[in-house]
């Protein structure tokens, strides 16, 4: 058997200045649809890996923090490039043993497909996800 997957996934901002690169296969793939992620990607929901920061290699660039509440208790401090405005990963004051990366940072189109998606009841009325993707009308 062949591992055609790559030893390293790196995840980049806009201008390719700010940069996480991960190791190993994260451990959920979640998508969001709450208007907070709508707000934060400009786009009408948000496609989240998160990988345990052991699997964290490499970081690059500065990174300016936005912190706003989570859903649940707790904060997301959400790490943005101050050159382009790409939010690439975040960390959440609950799980301090993860690390959130924005899935479109790794420009990868094979990558993983999000298991479930959250917040439905403030999805768009024209996003369908696959039937493989768990539903939860709020956080789960
Ligand atoms: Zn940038
Ligand atoms: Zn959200």
């Amino acid at each position: 058997m062949t591992d055609t997957s790559p030893a390293f996934k790196v995840a980049e901002c806009a201008c390719r200045k700010l940069s996480i690169t991960l190791q190993n296969e994260p451990e959920i793939v979640s998508s969001c649809n709450c208007t907070d992620c709508q707000r934060r990607t400009g786009s009408v929901f948000g496609v989240a890996a998160y990988f345990a920061k052991t699997n964290i290699v490499a970081q690059t660039g500065d990174s300016k923090v936005f912190e706003r509440k989570a859903d649940s208790d707790g904060t997301v401090s959400m790490h943005f490039c101050p050159e382009c405005g790409t939010t690439v990963y975040w960390r959440l004051s609950m799980y301090r043993e993860y690390v959130g990366v924005a899935v479109g940072c790794f420009g990868d189109a094979g990558f993983p497909a999000p298991e479930r998606t959250v917040w439905a009841n403030r999805k768009h009325h024209w996003v369908t996800f696959p039937p493989s993707v768990r539903v939860y009308p709020e956080a789960p």
